[in-house]
């Protein structure tokens, strides 16, 4: 049996990894087992303008297929590496190394799901897709009608029921070498640099072995008191996994179990939590399948047609970090700078864009995606419309999120604002959430001018959430 195994971008490792384990498991028909490892550099996302709008999620890219690459290597294949569309050059592959079958991770996100159509459809052999982006194949989890689920609680409630999340995988101890007759052909990786591209240090590294060693460390370190630290933005103790598990260099039952066996006895509400978000995540690629228009618009369908405000000052001081609102001033630096922001500050932010500023989250939504290095569809849909208030079990609508209470309460010594936004950095703590109520002895202690070297808010908080209320009142009536 000779296989095509086709990584795609969210898959790439070995271990744990369902596609390559069934490319070496069949030997059905007595013949070799043969093994074809190809990565297609496609236009979608590497052709020059995709990839300078993505910068930190290409440079995470990148080392996990070089990474993956040396890995398959050791093994004793080879990662054969092409560029152009997969529509067009897998199934041509498939032909001219006559494989017997093309194996694959499935993907949630319409647009691999729509590529796989294409390619199933030009392909003269099957293409056999496994359903391990997530823990439970999406849209296995039904209400009692049928029906996908909109309430998060009871899709946990049904996980925790149903579910059982199978053992990882082990890495294959070895491969077998490329058959004689497939050349790999010249093509390598590009560098950063031919893609306009410079490598920036402060964005996550990429690759199979930076992903075990980051989540090896952080149960090392924080996994215990998860429960506690999660919303302080100053620290850093969230697990970093976003980017592993979006671009699959730890698959996500790897990271369950791991988490599973280092916390069940040391601290289970820290386990608790923690694999509570790992559904989250679950719940977003679930709701993301089933309907995939939710890219395109709100869930709740009241909120079609809502009148977002053209404010083009408003969104450039949002996108830049300089709306006088430090916290979500942070936020936005952090992410331009490092292609990360922590999740509390996500919601901070959005919830600004939306309600306070009233411009349409999908703007918010597309910026995210291209500049978070675990920049995902599902997830950041659900976390857009969550925080804009119109999304699958949101938070009410009515609630704003106040930028300046938020930073009090998690960011109390106020170190994830000097952090970012350094104009402040000297700042009291009692006023750096709101340095336009600071007097003037200290502002000037601090050497902060509002309006000069830090901006005064772009809205006051009362007025937007007024604004914000009235406009939405009599919007979905
Ligand atoms: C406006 C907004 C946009 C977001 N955009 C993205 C995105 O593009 N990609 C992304 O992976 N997450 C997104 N999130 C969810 C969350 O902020 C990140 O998953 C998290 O901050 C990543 O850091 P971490 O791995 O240290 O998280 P941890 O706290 O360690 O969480 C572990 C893992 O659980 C999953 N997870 C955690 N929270 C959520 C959540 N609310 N929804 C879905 N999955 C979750 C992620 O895979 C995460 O890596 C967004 C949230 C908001 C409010």
């Amino acid at each position: 049996m000779r296989s095509l195994v086709w990584y795609r971008g969210k898959d790439l490792r070995i271990a744990d990894h369902a596609p390559l384990h069934a490319a070496l498991e069949d030997d059905s028909n007595g013949d070799d087992v043969e093994v074809i490892p190809v990565f297609i550099l496609d236009d979608f996302f590497f052709a020059p303008e995709a990839t300078r709008r993505t910068p930190y999620r290409i440079q995470f890219l990148l080392d996990s297929i070089a990474s993956l690459a040396a890995n398959l290597e050791h093994l004793g294949s080879r990662l054969i590496i092409a560029s152009g569309r997969s529509v067009d050059l897998l199934p041509a592959f498939a032909a001219k190394w006559k494989v017997d079958r093309v194996v694959a991770q499935s993907w949630v996100a319409p647009v691999g799901r729509a590529r796989d159509r294409l390619v199933a459809r030009n392909l003269q052999v099957p293409l056999q897709l496994f359903d391990t982006e997530t823990l439970c194949p999406p849209g296995s989890l039904r209400t009692g009608s049928g029906d996908p689920y909109s309430v998060f609680s009871a899709f946990a409630r049904a996980f925790a029921r149903d579910m059982k999340v199978p053992p990882p995988l082990p890495a294959p101890r070895s491969l077998p070498p490329l058959p004689k007759d497939v050349k790999p052909g010249k093509q390598t990786l590009p560098s950063l640099r031919s893609l306009g591209l410079a490598r920036n240090d402060r964005a996550l590294e990429g690759g199979e072995r930076a992903a075990r060693d980051r989540l090896k460390a952080w149960l090392k370190r924080d996994a215990k008191d998860y429960d506690e630290l999660r919303n302080l933005m100053a620290v850093d103790g969230t697990s970093r996994l976003g980017a592993d598990l979006k671009f699959g260099t730890l698959s996500v039952r790897t990271v369950w179990h791991a988490v599973d066996r280092a916390l069940r006895e040391l601290s289970p509400d820290a386990l608790r939590v923690y694999q509570n978000e790992l559904l989250w995540r679950e719940f977003a690629h679930s709701t993301l399948f089933d309907r995939p228009e939710l890219l395109v618009q709100p869930f709740r369908a009241a909120w079609r047609g809502f009148p977002w405000r053209d404010d083009e000052a408003g969104w450039r001081a949002w996108v830049e970090g300089r709306t006088g609102y430090p916290v979500v001033d942070a936020a936005a630096r952090q992410l331009l700078a490092t292609g990360f922001v922590h999740n509390r500050a996500r919601m901070i932010a959005a919830s600004f864009l939306a309600k306070h500023l009233l411009i349409d989250f999908r703007r918010g939504e597309q910026h995210y995606l291209e500049w978070l290095t675990d920049g995902d569809w599902a997830n950041n849909d659900l976390g857009w419309q969550w925080s804009a208030g119109c999304g699958c079990d949101a938070q009410p609508w009515f609630r704003l999120f106040n930028p300046v209470t938020q930073g009090e309460k998690f960011d109390p010594a106020g170190d994830y604002v000097r952090a970012w936004v350094p104009e402040l950095a000297l700042l009291p703590a009692k006023y750096i959430h709101a340095p336009w109520l600071a007097p003037a002895r200290d502002l000037a202690a601090a050497g902060v001018r509002p309006g000069s070297n830090y901006p005064l808010p772009v809205v006051e908080h009362a007025f937007a959430r007024r604004r914000f209320l009235d406009t939405a009142r009599r919007h979905l009536g």
